[in-house]
């Protein structure tokens, strides 16, 4: 590409920072750093009434939470309210828009009656062809009017040739004379919009088909103010499995960004998940580092038809898209510990599971046990939850692992203290001598391993299923371990609570 690519994300600021939106900023941003480019963040903050300060911050936590930086902004919409007024005044100077005086009574009426005798229903143009005199009259008298847009109304059709849709075309006689400006003097989108892109030289408009309405008269505007058309690419929607427009009326806190920071993932793993919504490599890849996805992003490759957004609401242990919760889990499985561990750090302060040690003199341990854990994790959430018993001696107790590994065997109300005894004598604890203690004490009692093995685990892990025992004792600590099993008699009288 021999021009400079600049593309931005204009959000409008009316709530949180949807998944939808995100993907938005996602493919522009990878489109920019595919080719040096520029991105620019727009706030499309005009709609006073319904921008909130809220939704900024929002926005902008977000995006940056995910790692989605831009070179230039935030602009806000609202600073350039001058620029739109006096865009359209240039166009009704020059002739290619007017002053329209019809009341929406009247345009009311004669949408009717156009329905009714099965005619077109735009709107008729009698203001277009008002004379100057007239025009001035009506303004003397404090007639209110809207500006409208005058569509050349030449044979043939205007189109353009959209990098994901290919060829769209629309005849000029099928395009109404829309309106540009607001009785109330207020711009609206449609122009607003253009003019922000013409002034910041954007070369590229990568948004959702939501828009591919707007794009045909949006070129019309191009062309009346002498700009150069840019690129437009549109993205699919993404629809739920039922084939919806996910929004949070519908779906709920699951369509926000912020969901997925509360609900533990690791934002890159988001960003590689919601590129898949929409856009392929052409391969089976499915995990890529950002330099990888950067390299793979092409506007060519998004795909043409609506992307599913694989959500069964109810179902917790699928709190969201499967596939996203995989990717996370790949992530959570595969990155630097060190990282892991800095993004556990917050969630563990909260929890009450943070030690400066952590830090310090037990960073090693930390690390161990953290990486040692994960491979069953999906989300960051999980090691405050599913592995608390390794940090805190406060730590929940699954039913089902309870039921199955210690309650079913009577036995183990004595047996396991007995072995805390033999533990505890132990003068070396790594996982050689509690193994060899161990195997030892189940052969003298002659029965199955796993029901000592098992019925351990369920008692100092909480968990019916974990790293090898001998690692998550050691990991555990002696002390710890053998207080634990200590107090099996407890958990024997409590069964009752304990398996509600
Ligand atoms: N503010 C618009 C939106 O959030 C921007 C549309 C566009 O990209 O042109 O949908």
């Amino acid at each position: 590409m021999s021009e400079e690519v600049i593309v931005r994300f204009p959000p409008s600021p009316t709530g949180y920072l949807h998944i939808g939106g995100a993907r938005t900023a996602i493919y522009n941003w990878l489109f920019a750093r595919k080719h040096h480019g520029k991105m620019i963040l727009r706030i499309e903050d005009t709609d006073a009434e319904r921008s909130t300060e809220e939704s900024i911050k929002g926005i902008l936590d977000g995006l940056t939470w995910l790692g989605i930086d831009w070179d230039e902004g935030p602009y806000f919409q609202s600073q350039f309210a001058q620029d739109h007024i006096e865009k359209a005044h240039h166009l009704l100077d020059t002739g290619k828009a007017y002053k329209c005086f019809c009341t929406r009574d009247e345009l009311e009426a004669k949408r009717k009656a156009a329905l009714a005798a099965k005619k077109d229903i735009k709107y008729d143009e009698t203001c277009r062809h008002l004379s100057p005199e007239e025009v001035a009259k009506r303004e003397a008298k404090g007639i209110p009017y809207v500006i409208r847009f005058k569509v050349p109304r030449r044979e043939g059709v205007i189109g353009y040739t959209d990098k994901v849709l290919g060829r769209i075309e629309k005849a000029y006689k099928d395009i109404e004379d829309f309106v540009i400006v607001r009785s109330n003097g207020r711009p609206l989108y449609l122009l607003c919009n253009v003019v922000d892109d013409i002034r910041d030289g954007i070369t590229h408009i990568i948004r959702g088909q939501d828009h591919l309405t707007n794009t045909i008269r949006q070129i019309l505007i191009y062309e009346a103010l002498g700009a150069k058309v840019p690129v437009f690419a549109h993205m699919p929607l993404t629809l739920d499995l039922q084939k919806r427009k996910i929004s949070k009326r519908t779906h709920g806190e699951v369509v926000s960004v912020q969901f997925y920071r509360e609900h533990g993932f690791i934002p890159w793993a988001l960003v590689n998940f919601l590129v898949l919504l929409g856009w392929s490599p052409g391969d089976d890849r499915e995990i890529f580092s950002k330099e990888e996805l950067i390299q793979a992003f092409s506007l060519e490759r998004i795909n043409k038809s609506n992307s599913i957004f694989n959500y069964r609401p109810g179902d917790p242990k699928f709190f969201t898209d499967p596939k996203a919760i995989n990717i996370n889990a790949h992530y959570l499985r595969t990155m630097p510990i060190k990282e892991i561990a800095h993004m556990v750090k917050e969630d563990f302060k909260k929890e009450g599971l943070w030690d400066e040690a952590y830090e310090g003199e037990k960073r090693q341990w930390f690390l161990d046990t953290l990486n040692m854990i994960r491979a069953r994790f999906h989300t960051l959430k999980d090691f405050a939850t599913l592995g608390r018993a390794y940090f805190s001696d406060k730590y929940p107790f699954d039913p089902k692992a309870l039921k199955k590994h210690l309650f079913k065997h009577e036995n183990l109300r004595k047996w396991l203290p007995e072995l805390a005894e033999r533990l505890d004598s132990l003068e070396y604890w790594n996982e050689e001598s509690t193994e060899q203690a161990i195997r030892a004490f189940i052969e003298e009692l002659g029965i199955k391993a796993g029901v000592i093995i098992n019925g351990i685990r369920a008692v100092v892990t909480g968990q019916p299923k974990g790293p090898g025992i001998f690692d998550v004792l050691v990991a555990i600590g002696k002390e710890r371990v053998v207080d634990r099993l200590k107090k099996v008699p407890e958990l024997f009288d409590r069964k009752a609570e304990l398996l509600t």
